[in-house]
């Protein structure tokens, strides 16, 4: 039980936005989609969003309004942003740019047996 951490716990991305009117902002955004990811959704799939990604990146000028947000899971909010700052995506769902598996879970990425 000691090792236990709550997901709370991960540094995030979100502190570009401080105050009590970003949060509020935020989770607005989150519930037009029921806090759900917009792409799995397209997909038939349900998982719950992590990120109120920027359709066209604020560094790209695009305006921090809500009709240029959507609702990303961590895997497709780091797809969106490889694709959007010009690193190759990867062609395969959950293979990196080598063919390697990206999910942590996958044998290829455990420890090698001693
Ligand atoms: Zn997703």
């Amino acid at each position: 039980m000691a090792a236990h951490r709550s997901a709370w716990q991960r540094s995030g991305p979100d502190h570009r936005i401080r105050g009590g009117k970003g949060q509020r902002m935020r989770q607005r955004r989150l519930d037009r989609t029921d806090g759900l990811c917009e792409m799995c959704d397209a997909e038939g799939l349900t998982t719950l969003a992590t990120v109120v990604d920027h359709i066209v990146p604020l560094a790209k000028g695009g305006q921090d309004v809500d009709a240029n947000t959507r609702n990303l899971c961590d895997r497709h909010h780091a797809e969106v942003t490889s694709e959007q700052f010009g690193r190759a995506a990867p062609k395969a769902k959950g293979v990196d740019r080598n063919g390697w598996p990206t999910d942590a879970s996958h044998p290829w990425n455990q420890p090698e047996p001693t």
